[in-house]
């Protein structure tokens, strides 16, 4: 026997006041709807995924998400219909004799996790019909139009509903079936299986286990995946050959030697270690993933530009850059003189007080091949916290 999670996302994210669906929005550096699928891909209980998405979006879905992620257990990703119901349905009408679990769980709740998953799984096959929820804390009151409170609601027994919602495959087949043929719309699953007069029962939830409907929730995400703080931190190493006939440009100043270091772009090898470790830090890959070597683009490119770029992607992605710190290891010539300049540089791309950055030189000592002076070398580590207003 199998078990499916039909995960619709097929918002348009319209609450959030952004240009892209609120499924797409980036979160430490991955769409929200690849947050939320991982959790169901790891799961040792979960056997499918079908994924009900907008109609234009099929082929970007399967191949920037499914096929990019190696989220292998994704099966299907289908075309969703006007409401969440629809896409549900649409999912379910794919549902097989084998699968005897059926959970539904929305696209834009990214911080599920493996135990309310495996909860929500043996749920339903204890009891056929089963809600994530967590029970209500805050004293529930009711108002009138205006706003006058005409009640205080006892909260004994109230729950605020998440998702996964798990069923039996009949159970959640003949409770959809009949809603279609009554056209009613729940405001979740177990609304239409409760209507059928099958009893749904709760099981903890999270309370991290949201919806991202508006900006604050992205805010709160980010602090989720950065465990708490909003600081993250960043390391990067790089290093190029010296060689006869190349400028040598190194924190964007250019240093007169007899050699150059060799690369694609201007090989500003402390460059490359800043924008790494910046990188790193906002979950965005490293240089060789943003910016390919094989792109003519980059051919003898200012790895400042680059260094600009970095800045903006990692702006996109909700972070701000508080500090750089580097080294450079070259046997000669001596970098002394250059290095505030070198720092001043990065600052002015990185658009933060050069009081933030710091360059710093070393020699090799001899040792190596960067103390035989066949290269040079950089480290750099950078902290980033989330931006208060992505
Ligand atoms: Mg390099």
């Amino acid at each position: 026997m199998k078990t499916v999670a039909i995960i619709p996302a097929g918002g348009t994210g319209k609450r959030m006041g952004s240009r892209l669906p609120k499924q797409y929005l980036s979160l430490a550096g991955f769409p929200i709807l690849v947050h939320t699928l991982k959790p169901f891909q790891r799961s040792p209980l979960i056997d499918e995924i079908f994924l009900a998405v907008p109609k234009g979006d099929l082929t970007k879905i399967r191949r920037d998400v499914v096929a990019t992620f190696h989220l292998s257990k994704v099966s299907r990703v289908l075309a969703g219909g006007r409401e969440r119901q629809d896409s549900v349905w649409n999912a379910l009408m794919h549902v097989r004799r084998e699968h005897d679990i059926v959970l539904v769980h929305d696209g834009v709740r990214p911080f599920v996790s493996g135990e309310i998953i495996e909860r929500a799984v043996a749920g339903a096959k204890e009891s056929g019909a089963v809600a994530t929820g967590v029970p209500i804390q805050d004293t529930v009151k009711r108002t009138d139009p205006a706003g006058t409170v005409t009640g205080t609601v006892s909260r004994d027994g109230l729950w605020s509903v998440q998702t996964p919602q798990a069923f039996r495959r009949d159970v959640i087949l003949d409770a959809y079936k009949k809603a279609a043929d009554d056209g009613f719309y729940g405001t979740d699953d177990a609304s239409l299986v409760e209507r059928m007069g099958i009893p749904v029962r709760m099981i903890p939830g999270h309370s991290d286990n949201i919806k991202v409907t508006i900006p604050e929730d992205l805010e709160r995400g980010r602090r989720f995946f950065n465990g708490g703080t909003g600081m993250r931190i960043g390391f990067g190493y790089d290093s190029h050959r010296l060689v006869a006939a190349r400028k040598l440009v190194l924190g964007g100043v250019p240093i007169p030697h007899e050699k150059g270091l060799l690369g694609h772009s201007d090989a500003d090898v402390l460059i490359h270690a800043v924008c790494d470790a910046i990188l790193g830090a906002s979950g965005l890959g490293d240089i060789g993933r943003q910016f390919p070597d094989t792109d003519p683009a980059y051919r003898d490119i200012s790895s400042l530009v680059l260094l600009d770029r970095v800045r903006t992607l990692t702006a996109e992605n909700g972070y701000r850059i508080r500090n750089v710190d580097s080294s450079i290891v070259l046997e000669k010539p001596k970098l002394g003189a250059h290095l505030s300049e070198m720092a001043e540089n990065i600052a002015s791309v990185l658009r933060i007080p050069a009081s933030q950055v710091s360059v710093k030189a070393k020699t090799n000592e001899g040792m190596g091949l960067v103390g035989a002076g066949e290269g040079a070398a950089a480290f750099a580590v950078s902290l980033i916290e989330t931006d208060n207003n992505p």
